[in-house]
């Protein structure tokens, strides 16, 4: 039996599992980590037996997360560590366009995923022959790629960003070609969003991530009612409306820097609902009220398919060496970058004023 049922709540496993349950107590039922414990133990064992290392993106659940994550944060943050790891096998703990860059980055090793249909609306918004008629259109301005795309259209990209460092990396391109201008794809609010941060001019696409466009200013101005005191943290991928009455915005690991660092009393994270827990696991004195939306991509990914693609080292991820060596390009001059003393948040004040982008 493969299914991973087999392996019994003993009480070495218990033990192993003691400090972590202590972590997760609140996000999970005794009877949901009778079950888990068990896998988590073997699925660390086998990390070990396969020399192995998992990165687990911030909206992974929290036994996933804090229970068999080697490394654990956003898509720029994973990124690095995917190159930097000197581990034979990666299994991606996130979603196919993350496991791409990873095998982008290392392409020696192999790299897994748990669930081959784990996608992104951002992602499947785009392709490269996209791309290169945007290039046609405007020919001289830089094309900057959000990571969240596949190997082929970061093969067409001058640099990749992320929503941590958009802001740096738009400026940085602009001043190095010597253009007011550049193309920011594939997500319309995050391009809005930066707009309002700089003066370089923005190009934009019309993609859209399927959880954070669905938040409205209309939801935070009922949140603020509701819970007077309570800070709201939104992420750049929500309309640029909601960031607008919102108290904080930034990527998922600024969200997590103001939380851990503030310490506010109560708080809303406008992003993934995982986000909230696996935070709450760390920032025991503060209170999360969760109007939070379900990535049902990365929701595909489990302890148990975690622990089938170690067994079973499926399902491997391969990117076309000719589109890799272009795409690594595009995601190392991103990596290279210097990165923030402290991750970037967005003004708010510069949020409100309203500005001009050119959609595609
Ligand atoms: S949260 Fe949005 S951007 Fe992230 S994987 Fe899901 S759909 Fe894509």
């Amino acid at each position: 039996m493969a299914d991973g049922t087999q392996f019994a709540f003993t009480p070495e496993v218990e033990a192993a599992t003691h400090t972590l349950w202590n972590k997760v107590q609140k996000h999970v039922t005794p009877m949901e980590w009778r079950l888990q414990a068990p896998l988590i133990a073997e699925i660390n064992r086998l990390k070990r037996e396969k020399n192995a290392v998992i990165l687990a993106h911030n909206y992974m659940t929290p036994e996933i997360f804090h229970g068999v994550g080697d490394y654990v944060g956003d898509s720029l943050g994973l990124a690095k560590e995917a190159a930097k790891s000197d581990a034979a096998v990666i299994v991606q703990a996130g979603v196919h366009f993350m496991a791409e860059t990873s095998k982008i980055l290392s392409p020696e090793k192999k790299v897994l995923i748990p669930d081959l249909l784990a996608g992104c609306s951002l992602a499947s918004s785009i392709t490269g022959a996209d791309v290169r008629l945007i290039k046609q259109r405007y020919p001289g301005l830089p094309v900057v790629t959000y990571v969240n795309t596949t190997a082929d259209v970061k093969a067409e990209t001058d640099i990749c960003c992320t929503s941590a460092n958009a802001v740096q990396v738009v400026e940085h391109v602009a001043r190095e070609w010597g253009v007011d201008r550049v193309i920011l794809i594939p997500d319309e609010f995050l391009a809005r969003n930066v707009a309002r941060q700089t003066n370089v001019g923005i190009i934009a696409w019309q993609g859209r991530c399927e959880v954070h466009e669905r938040f409205t200013a209309a939801d935070i101005l009922e949140l603020r009612e509701a819970y007077p005191e309570a800070q709201i943290l939104a992420h750049p991928e929500c309309p640029a409306e909601v960031l607008e009455v919102s108290d904080f915005a930034g990527s998922t690991a600024a969200m997590s820097d103001f939380v851990l660092n503030r310490k506010p009393k109560q708080v809303v994270l406008i992003t993934e609902c995982s986000m909230a827990d696996n935070v709450a696991c760390d920032a025991t004195e503060t209170e999360f009220v969760r109007p939070c939306n379900l990535c049902p991509h990365m929701k595909r990914i489990s302890l148990q398919n975690i622990y089938e693609a170690l067994l079973h080292d499926r399902y491997e991820v391969t990117v076309d060496p000719a589109i890799a060596d272009r795409a690594r390009l595009a995601v190392q001059r991103m990596v290279d970058m210097p990165p923030p003393a402290v991750p970037a948040r967005y003004d708010l004040v510069k949020a409100r004023h309203h500005v001009d982008v050119e959609l595609i």
